[in-house]
């Protein structure tokens, strides 16, 4: 068997050092050809060609395609044409994994982060050995291992990377809400639909499935899935008077809580569902659910100044992120959107901008949000700004007292930064750098 690792970034390197320390027959390449990808090249042991394009494919026996990868990339249009299997670095991780681990999945549009993360701090709370990887966590296929030996892996995947991979059967999996995003990847908002719901095929009666009561893709397929459902938000496993319940059960009121925002609420109740299936008992649940802050980047307070709170929420980089962020408000916001363009459709978040004072929109997708915003009669609160350096200076001009300045853009930051957290990290600076001195947190 000789496997193509399409793709050379981090998940293709994992990728490729897995195949290599099996003792597999392995090369590796990428369409791009720049230095950073010769320096990976030159760092692996292994032969490889950059720049590269359909021919390599002869000789193929499968090709691991990382998620950067879109699938009408040439490569990976012809080997589907030749009928050569094409497999993504999590479908390789979990066929290395093997049969014996349990693998609880978390895939969704919004909060698979948190609920990952959440569902991670319950099982530390209650001494549940397990494994976390995949999408935004390490990629699968260098940590095989180690969740083979804790017999648990908590794995993150995205709609890439469910794109494709075998069915595995998950013996937990969690839908947490499909929304438009991505559609410069997946071909339409159907195709994006039918590889999360992906995340259910091959489970078995005995497996859980979790779907949020507010969720149409989720709730569309109910009566589909073989395995038990739970749907988060619905009878007794919903957020009721200001209580977190699951299945009836007490976990905690959300004044104990240290994070905020009914989205939030929602992925604790997808945590404490799949957590529980896993072991934990609603102690432990309850323990780790007080004693959580959300990451670095969604909804974090980040300065002060005149009266007005800076606020990061550079992860929110689709609309259906800004609506729920903009949800948690009962003071004015004034709203910084904008940044690299994916050509989402934006009239999601007309409804939530009510809360709005303003609305900042910068960055490459600035003026096409603006030119919508203003069609749609939003022509009093849209401002443009070139980029975000000077929608922060426009944005805390706009503000009063009491309001919320807000990082919220919708959008990816490749326009103007290496990542959400670079483009946080930035806004913070900026914000702190407003004339009249900033008191930074
Ligand atoms: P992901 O890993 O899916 O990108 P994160 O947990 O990192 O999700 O959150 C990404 C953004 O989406 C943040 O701005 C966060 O505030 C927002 N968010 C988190 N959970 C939800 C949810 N359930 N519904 C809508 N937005 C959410």
């Amino acid at each position: 068997m000789r496997t193509l690792v399409y793709g050379l970034g981090e998940s293709g390197v994992a990728a490729t050092r897995a195949l290599i320390e099996r003792g597999e027959r392995v090369f590796v390449a990428d369409a791009g050809d720049d230095e950073r990808l010769c320096d990976t090249l030159a760092g692996l042991d292994v032969s490889g060609i950059l720049g590269a394009g359909p021919e390599i494919l002869e000789g193929t026996d499968r090709v691991v395609a990382s998620p950067g990868v879109r699938p009408t990339d040439p490569v990976l249009q012809s080997a589907e044409a030749l009928g050569i299997p094409i497999l993504s670095e999590v479908g390789l991780g979990l066929e290395l994994l093997g049969g014996n681990t349990q693998v609880a999945a978390v895939t969704g549009t919004n909060g698979k982060t948190t609920v990952v993360d959440m569902l991670h701090r319950m099982l530390g709370a209650a001494g549940v050995p397990h494994a976390v990887a995949g999408n935004s966590w390490r990629a699968l296929t260098g940590c095989v291992e180690e969740a083979r030996g804790a017999g648990l892996l908590v794995l993150e995947v995205s709609s890439f990377q469910l794109h494709y991979m075998q069915s595995h059967g998950f013996e937990v999996a969690a839908l947490l809400n499909v929304r438009p995003d991505h559609l410069n990847w997946h071909s339409s908002f159907d195709e994006y639909v039918r590889d999360k719901l992906r995340i259910f095929e091959g489970q078995r009666e005995e497996d859980l499935a979790l779907v949020s009561a507010g969720d149409e893709a989720g709730h569309a397929v109910l009566e589909d899935l073989r395995a038990e459902t739970l749907i988060v938000g619905e009878g007794d496993t919903a957020l009721r008077d200001g209580r977190l319940l699951l299945r009836g059960a007490h976990l905690a009121d959300v004044a104990e809580l240290r994070f905020a925002g009914t989205h939030n609420y929602e992925n604790a109740l997808f945590a404490a569902g799949a957590a529980q299936r896993l072991g934990a008992g609603l102690e432990d649940i309850r323990e780790a659910l007080l004693g959580y802050e959300t990451r670095p980047h969604r909804m974090q307070v980040v300065a002060e100044h005149a009266g007005v709170t800076y606020v990061d929420d550079s992860k929110a980089t689709n609309p259906a992120a800004v609506a729920a962020a903009l949800g948690g408000f009962d003071v004015p916001v004034v709203l910084i959107l904008g940044g690299s363009e994916k050509d989402t459709d934006f009239s999601e978040l007309l409804p939530a901008l009510q809360a709005c004072r303003a609305v900042v929109c910068q960055g490459e997708a600035g003026p096409r949000i603006a030119s919508y915003l203003e069609g749609e009669g939003r022509q009093e609160v849209v401002h443009r700004a070139s980029d975000l350096e000077n929608a922060v200076e426009r944005a805390g001009s706009l503000a009063r007292a009491g309001d919320v300045v807000l990082l919220s853009p919708g959008c990816a930051s490749f326009d103007q930064f290496s990542g959400y957290a670079e483009r946080g990290d930035a806004f913070a600076r900026f914000a702190r750098q407003l004339p009249g001195g900033v008191l930074g947190r």
